[in-house]
């Protein structure tokens, strides 16, 4: 047996195309409408708040998109990300499960997010644009946008949900530091923002209303657009140059996996680790499995509804076809901060409704204790979003101890948790609780859906 645990890739395979699972979906997505006349929305309606080459990647059903040059040029820095066989875990778990997992902790922003915003800000640039507004919850998006925006020029403003710019004091100076400007979010800088203070003055936020926020900044002037750091086509396509990374690697290894594993906030990283192997089961066959951990206190895919929703919660998007559990729910502050979106993914929403993507969900105290035990063994602190993750693959090989089934687990670990330690300063004081969310907040936010028809 050998002992190889980090399997690398050389420079020159570093992908050179995405993967657009568009191209290989049994059924196809049901259109986004514009929120106004409920018709499918064009190009030129997107154009008001995204460039060109994004509305058209977000459109596209061409199987492999080129990533431009200048673009795998920065990729380089971290890129092709490692793969690691996760030994010391499975000893401590005594299981014959193999556990492999992808680490997008190696980007200078500490997650996967840079993966898109590095394209998401080039695009913007050679179009000539010289401002992009976003919003940010835990503040790995703000901080991978901050960073997009010093390497090509842009300027940056971020509307941070206000729970974690408490929280989180670090990823705002991080923000900072790459010329960024931050706000907190419900602020009283635009109308959307002022509106939800007017009736909540203590609003912690939510991702739902820091989007209304920046969205409304990126339509009031021609030379600023917005940008998502989850949820869109685009954004889970460039997000598979990581899957398509790890398919070389798990060869390199002479493993496949059984099963495939990632948390789900808007569905990124879950997805462009997931989107490759899926694509291929779906044009080969197979019988791996997709599993998409989500938390408990927020549960989009688990007890949200599929249908036609808002992404934010002052109802300035377009409409998209997905789970979710109403653009108003506002979730309670756990410290997966990431994790706290109302709508996930219209394709990953699209693929679990079609019974492609198994989903579960776990409670934050269940999803430390995993994150710790992964710590302690492999010498990475994860993200508390990816101990979502990590809590279902240690799961995963416990069931294989019980049933003696050597399985190939792999996870994406979507980054390091060395910003979030105050959350783990307090789950080893004893100080988190396991959070529910308001049901009755979910029945009356399902209840706003928009009547589509
Ligand atoms: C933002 C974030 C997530 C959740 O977003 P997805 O779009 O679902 O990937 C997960 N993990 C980390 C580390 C994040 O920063």
């Amino acid at each position: 047996m050998s002992d190889t645990v980090k399997y690398l890739l050389d420079e020159e395979h570093l992908p050179k195309h995405w993967y657009n699972i568009n191209a290989d979906l049994p059924v196809p997505l049901d259109p986004v409408l514009h929120p106004g006349t409920q018709q499918p929305i064009t190009a030129d309606e997107l154009g008001v708040i995204f460039p060109r080459a994004v509305i058209e990647q977000e459109m596209s059903t061409e199987r492999e998109i080129d990533i431009p040059a200048p673009v795998r040029e920065v990729y380089r820095q971290w890129r092709p990300s490692p793969l690691f066989r996760a030994r010391r875990l499975e000893k401590a778990l005594n299981t014959p499960a193999k556990i492999y997992y992808k680490y997008e902790g190696v980007s200078p922003a500490g997650s996967h997010k840079p993966n898109t915003a590095i394209p998401q800000a080039f695009y913007n640039k050679i179009e000539g644009v010289k401002r992009i507004a976003t919003e940010t919850g835990a503040g790995q998006w703000g901080s991978s946008l901050a960073l997009a925006g010093s390497f090509f020029g842009l300027e940056i403003i971020v509307y941070m949900v206000k729970v974690s710019y408490n929280q989180k004091p670090y990823r705002r100076a991080f923000m900072e530091t790459f010329g960024a400007q931050c706000i907190a979010s419900p602020s009283t800088t635009t109308a959307s923002g002022r509106a939800v203070l007017a009736e909540h003055p203590d609003s912690t936020g939510s991702l739902g209303i820091a989007i209304s926020e920046a969205v409304e900044v990126a339509a009031q002037r021609d030379d600023t657009k917005y940008a998502l750091g989850s949820v869109l086509n685009h954004v889970l396509l460039h997000q598979t140059v990581a899957g398509i990374e790890a398919m070389q690697q798990m060869d390199m290894a002479g493993a496949h996996p059984d099963m495939v594993i990632g948390c789900t906030g808007g569905g990124s990283n879950f997805a462009g680790l997931a989107f490759p192997y899926l694509g291929k089961q779906l044009r080969e066959g197979g019988n791996m499995q997709f599993i998409a951990v989500e938390p408990s206190a927020c549960p989009t895919l688990t007890k949200g509804q599929f249908a036609y929703d808002f992404g934010d919660t002052a109802h300035l998007t377009p409409l998209c076809k997905m789970f979710t559990l109403g653009s108003s729910f506002v979730p309670p502050g756990f410290h997966a901060g990431g994790l706290r979106y109302h709508g996930m993914a219209p394709q990953v929403s699209h693929l679990a409704k079609l019974g492609y993507i198994s989903p579960r969900s776990y409670n934050q105290l269940e999803c430390f204790a995993a994150g710790i035990q992964f710590a302690k063994a492999e010498g990475i602190v994860p993200a508390p979003e990816s101990n979502h993750a990590v809590r279902a693959a240690i799961d995963e090989a416990i069931k294989c101890r019980e049933t003696g089934e050597a399985k190939t687990i792999l996870f994406m670990l979507s980054g390091h948790g060395d910003f979030d330690m105050q959350a783990y300063t307090d789950y080893l004081a004893g100080k988190l609780k396991d959070l529910v969310y308001d049901e009755s907040e979910v029945a009356m936010a399902l209840a706003g859906l928009p009547v589509v028809g």
